[in-house]
């Protein structure tokens, strides 16, 4: 094979070479537009001193522009069909390593021993618990920057108030800071995906931005209040039984806080739910 794997020439003639078949269940969406390449990369901030774990790297499109611009790379792909051709797209560059895994499985804190950048095209079918598994870890992740379905992208970066405001948007504000560095259309990928996709750049925060002290009781707080998002909060809280709420209790909590009774949680930023957990969480 010659070429990068970026033109989409190179890319079919590769899939048809190896009878290779896109695997729905694994969200296999290659991409083959190079101004997209280049926006993850220049995004991602990527730098020749720079460890990076890529996840999913499919047949190695976005790997080799990764081998090109870091230190080292290490790339995990659940697909053991894909090992083979990996180890020949990848074959000029000695910066990567290939491991056949599912990531939800592996300890992030084994991979690297310093600092590390994730970059990756994610499969959408898991898109939620990898960003979550890469925010809550103690392995020191610096910034995760990946390709997402553009309505999660939008969940990840809302604002109180607003229609994609939730649970998502809340952990995402605790642990980083997002900003969305590309808008890309289904016409970038082969196969084409039935959605839009954007690319998003979360910075790990060194400190989150506050401080409840119990933090794990914030975010059931916070699950609660979304699952039953067009409740008042009061009654979304009190109507979760393994939280232990009464009615009186919310209520009283709320009107400490300055807050209307009736309020519905998509108004409360974090600090709103910071506070109101260190209220709560007395009054079990
Ligand atoms: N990085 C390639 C690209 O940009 O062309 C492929 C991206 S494709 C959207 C997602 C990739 O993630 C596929 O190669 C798929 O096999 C892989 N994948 C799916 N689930 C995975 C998992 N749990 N762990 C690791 N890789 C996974």
């Amino acid at each position: 094979m010659t070429g990068k794997l970026i033109d989409p020439k190179n890319t079919i003639a590769l899939i048809k070479d190896r009878g290779f078949s896109f695997k729905k269940k694994f969200g296999q969406n290659f991409l083959i537009d190079e101004r997209v390449l280049t926006k993850i990369i220049n995004g991602a901030e990527i730098t020749g001193s720079d460890e990076v774990l890529e996840i999913g790297p499919g047949i190695g499109t976005l790997t080799q522009a990764l081998c090109e611009a870091a230190g080292r790379v290490r790339a995990v792909e659940i697909d053991r069909e894909l090992i083979p051709i990996l180890q020949e797209t990848l074959s000029a560059y000695d910066n990567v390593d290939i491991i056949n895994a599912d990531v939800l499985e592996l300890d992030l804190k084994e991979l690297f021993s310093g600092p590390f950048k994730v970059v990756a095209n994610l499969p959408y079918y898991i898109t939620t618990p990898i960003v979550m598994k890469l925010l809550e870890s103690d392995a020191p992740v610096e910034s995760v920057t990946v390709m997402v379905q553009k309505e999660v992208a939008e969940r990840m970066q809302a604002a109180p108030g607003s229609k994609d405001y939730g649970a998502l948007s809340l952990a995402v504000a605790y642990h980083a800071e997002a900003e969305v560095v590309a808008n890309v259309p289904p016409n970038c990928f082969i196969p084409r995906p039935d959605v839009s996709s954007a690319v998003i750049r979360l910075k790990k925060r060194k400190e989150p931005p506050v401080g409840p002290s119990d933090k794990d009781f914030m975010f059931r707080l916070i699950r609660a209040a979304f699952a039953q998002r067009r409740k008042t909060l009061q009654n979304a809280l009190s109507n979760d039984a393994s939280l232990g709420l009464s009615k009186e209790a919310v209520e009283a909590a709320l009107r400490e806080l300055g807050l209307d009774v009736r309020i519905r949680g998509e108004r409360l930023s974090l600090s709103d739910f910071a506070e109101l957990s260190d209220r709560l969480e007395t009054r079990i």
